[in-house]
């Protein structure tokens, strides 16, 4: 186990900064997730780190020990990259055992270490077989068998379970997590699918272009997002995002020129981008003061949700209904139908319209 500190670390191609200075500091043990859009510098920052990359200033500390200009395998890390890259002549237990075999590694030491491994991994019964011979999941956890028998103080992954099928995806997380659980490393995680990061991480770095836009617990990115970027980014469907003047009225706040129910502080008229995320917008057939009307554009029913698409007049919103609420809503609901809803004020998030900054209530 090991900390991972990375002190005003800059990384450009050419004359393009890829990554403006950024600092980070990765607890021992702990499971990061490298986060964000394609070409937001997720692997470019974990090749820095691997030492796959030369840096152009800033310095990164493995256990407060300087190693920028340490040579990748002098790092005591490991990286398992998407594609596994295995050797297609050598068996699984080859495969997973050369680098240490190539460093001169004591015999006894490299047979332990790999009976080991493929216990862990549920691959005794395959150390015999090529890569050719394995499904997609097996030749994955042979990446994983490789860096294993390492036993680096840190793992770097670059989007490693990016070819697996959904179902496999879901299950090889857990497996993973609990992997990391076990071994007790401090791993780096670099994925652009928020389900992954969100499940993983115990904490999430999101990146847009370079920057680190939050660091944060999955909780806290979700509920407490420090910026428009980050709110959109995480969540699935996407937070509803509405422009307009709030305003505190007498006592009775309104947003875009809409009752909003109790719930949020509004103190002064100003303009702001509105987040509500869709489990956070009630549906009703019924008016009331405090609901908008609603024109149902699009259902979209997933089993676990149902997610209705429409027009407010202060905008496009996606809410979500309940698809086993005992009114039957939203196996009733059809596009073009009129009913109503209501934003739930004291989940609602403000964001200043030219900053893109989470704003206090009012
Ligand atoms: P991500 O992993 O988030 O998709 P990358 O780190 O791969 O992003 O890339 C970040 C940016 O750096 C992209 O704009 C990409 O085009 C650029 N980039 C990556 N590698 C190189 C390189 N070797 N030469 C020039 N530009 C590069």
């Amino acid at each position: 186990m090991a900390t991972v500190t990375i002190e005003g670390v800059r990384k450009s191609y050419g004359r393009t900064e890829i990554i403006p200075p950024i600092d980070l500091e990765i607890a021992s043990g702990e499971f990061i997730a490298l986060v964000g859009p394609s070409g937001s510098g997720k692997s470019t920052l974990l090749r820095v780190i691997a030492g796959l990359e030369e840096i152009d200033a800033g310095r990164i500390l493995l256990d407060g020990k300087d190693i920028t200009r340490a040579e990748p395998s002098e790092r005591d890390m490991a990286m398992v990259f998407q594609s596994y890259a295995l050797y297609p002549h050598m068996t699984v237990a080859e495969n997973m055992v050369f680098a240490l075999r190539m460093r001169g590694a004591d015999p006894a030491e490299i047979d332990r270490r790999l009976t080991a491994a493929l216990r862990m991994l549920g691959m005794t019964d395959y150390a015999n077989r090529k890569p050719g011979q394995l499904s997609g999941g097996q030749r994955q956890r042979v990446a994983m068998g490789r860096a294993i028998v390492r036993q680096p103080q840190v793992f770097l992954f670059d989007e490693p379970l990016s070819n697996l099928d959904a179902k496999l995806r879901a299950a090889t997380r857990l497996e993973l997590r609990a992997l990391h659980d076990q071994l007790g490393a401090t791993s780096i995680f670099v994925t652009h699918d928020q389900i992954e990061a969100m499940t993983m991480a115990d904490r999430i770095v999101l990146l847009d272009r370079g920057r680190i836009q939050q660091i944060g617990t999955p909780q806290q990115i979700y509920r407490e997002p420090r910026n428009r970027f980050v709110a959109s980014f995480i969540g699935s469907p996407e937070i509803n995002m509405l422009r307009g003047v709030l305003s505190p009225g007498a006592g009775h706040p309104s947003f875009a020129g809409l009752p909003l129910p109790d719930g949020l502080r509004v103190t002064a008229e100003r303009k702001v981008d509105l987040g509500v995320r869709p489990e956070h917008v009630s549906v009703w057939t019924e008016p009331a003061p405090d609901r908008w009307p609603f024109e149902v554009e699009a259902v979209e029913f997933t089993g676990h949700d149902a997610f209705l698409l429409g027009k407010t007049p202060a905008g496009r919103i996606t809410a979500r209904v309940d698809p086993d609420s005992e009114n039957g809503l939203a196996d009733r609901v059809t596009a073009g139908q009129r009913l109503h809803v209501q934003v739930q004020a004291r989940h609602v998030l403000l964001f200043d319209p030219e900053t893109g900054l989470r704003l206090p209530d009012g």
